[in-house]
């Protein structure tokens, strides 16, 4: 399982992004990810609203995930 590389979900940005540089896999080089969510727990003392609280992050993980050793 790869958590890398990080990066946010590409947004609505004025930029040519042909022009942009792929982001590969630092494991296998693919480069072609697949959006994942992680689910955290958030205790009431850390929450806002002191309620515990479920919350997803987004990861991206490769698309060769479960094909490389
Ligand atoms: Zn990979």
């Amino acid at each position: 399982m790869s958590t890398k590389p990080q990066q946010p979900l590409p947004q609505q940005v004025n930029v040519d992004i042909s022009q942009a540089d792929d982001v590969k896999c630092d494991e296998c080089g693919h480069d072609v990810f697949i959006p994942v969510f992680m689910i955290k727990k958030v205790r009431g003392i850390m929450s806002p609203n002191g309620q515990e609280m479920i919350t997803p992050v987004r990861e991206l993980v490769c698309n060769n995930w479960g094909q490389v050793k």
